[in-house]
């Protein structure tokens, strides 16, 4: 037997507990994975805490992401020994997920561990890490890095999403700024390369329907009213990509800013990202994340401490990225 994390019915209301599972009890699919290293996300944590209802099936192994090696396959796709990851796809909501020694899986659902990286590299980056590639490469396409040294804001910086994304955008040479509810990691932040800071409480509060015009774009974990207002200070002709709800799922904005500045709210979605899309965004990550990042970025923690680790990211006091050791 082996231990994985699983959530289930108590009288109506989702619960999670270590239960002891065989390879027999898993899903009919055709991949047999040995996980080495999952991961936490704001996602796991409302999956965990129960705060959000991200199971819509139980009972169910909760964790969206996965790092292991091919252990049996009935798919001509995958051989035993291939090292693969997994990011989404239902895992935690419809299909069984990470938090757990061993997963079957539908052979889709799997991306080939990028060359240069550890599984443990890969699970430093994560889902978060994953969709910061995605929103970076939509701003890209957008045509916003054509100038060097162009003005990115970066929300929710200290983030899993955020940390990742201020390292590749530096990398590819624009100017960031970081907001931040934690004046403590500002040393951490800069050492990724932001060069300013914004209080996230400024970007909290209700703002005018244009403000003063002051980022070419921005990557955007946070939501609600920091979103609104984002879009209100992003000059003509820019564009945010939005991937998150950490302060909130409401869009309290006007039309002001798309009708008159030709702003674009790029939406980010990494659950059901096309397969193209996918290896397009951990190109960017193999190209352009530095190692040494990585590792400031990511901490190691065994999986019995999640239920503690889920409670902290939920509380927004989780810094950059945390690797879960399955086996522990
Ligand atoms: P995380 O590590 O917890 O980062 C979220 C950050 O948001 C926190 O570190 C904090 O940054 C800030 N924050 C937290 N609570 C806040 C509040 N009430 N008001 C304003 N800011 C707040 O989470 P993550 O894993 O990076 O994910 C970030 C967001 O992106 C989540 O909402 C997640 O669900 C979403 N996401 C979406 C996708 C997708 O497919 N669209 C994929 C991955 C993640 P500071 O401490 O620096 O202020």
């Amino acid at each position: 037997t082996f231990r994985a994390l699983m959530i289930e019915d108590q009288d109506g209301k989702p619960k999670t507990a270590f239960r002891d599972l065989t390879i027999g009890e898993l899903p009919d699919h055709d991949v047999l994975v040995e996980i080495a290293y999952s991961t936490l996300n704001y996602k796991d944590g409302l999956a965990i805490t129960g705060k959000g209802r991200i199971a819509r099936r139980l009972p169910m192994v909760a964790g969206i992401d996965i790092a292991g090696t091919v252990v049996e396959s009935r798919s001509g796709q995958w051989k035993p020994g291939d090292r693969v990851i997994v990011n989404g796809w239902g895992l935690s909501e419809t299909e069984w997920g990470g938090y757990s020694r061993f997963q079957r899986l539908k052979p889709e659902w799997l991306t080939r561990l990028p060359e240069g990286f550890s599984l443990k590299d890969a699970m430093a980056i994560g889902t978060a890490g994953y969709t910061a590639g995605l929103c970076v490469n939509a701003l890209e396409d957008w045509g916003l890095m054509q100038d060097e040294g162009a003005e990115i804001l970066v929300t929710g910086a200290a983030g899993g999403v955020g940390s990742t994304a201020i390292s590749l955008l530096a990398a590819k040479g624009c100017r960031v700024t970081a907001a931040t509810g934690r004046p403590e990691t500002h040393e951490y932040l800069s050492s990724l390369g932001a060069s300013a800071f914004v209080d996230r409480a400024e970007l909290a509060e209700k703002g005018g329907p244009l403000q003063k015009e002051r980022w070419a774009g921005a990557v955007d974990a946070v939501g609600s009213t920091t979103l609104a207002n984002v879009l209100a200070q992003t000059r003509y002709g820019g564009a945010v990509a939005a991937c998150g709800l950490a302060g909130g799922f409401d869009l309290p904005a006007t039309v002001m800013p798309h009708i008159l500045r030709s702003v674009a709210l790029l939406g980010i979605d990494s659950v059901m990202a096309p397969q193209d899309k996918r290896d397009r965004a951990w190109a960017t990550l193999a190209a352009h994340l530095d190692k040494q990042h990585l590792t400031s970025i990511a901490r190691l923690e065994p999986m019995s401490n999640l239920p503690q680790l889920a409670a902290d990211i939920v509380a927004g006091k989780i810094r950059g990225r945390v690797v879960i050791d399955v086996a522990q």
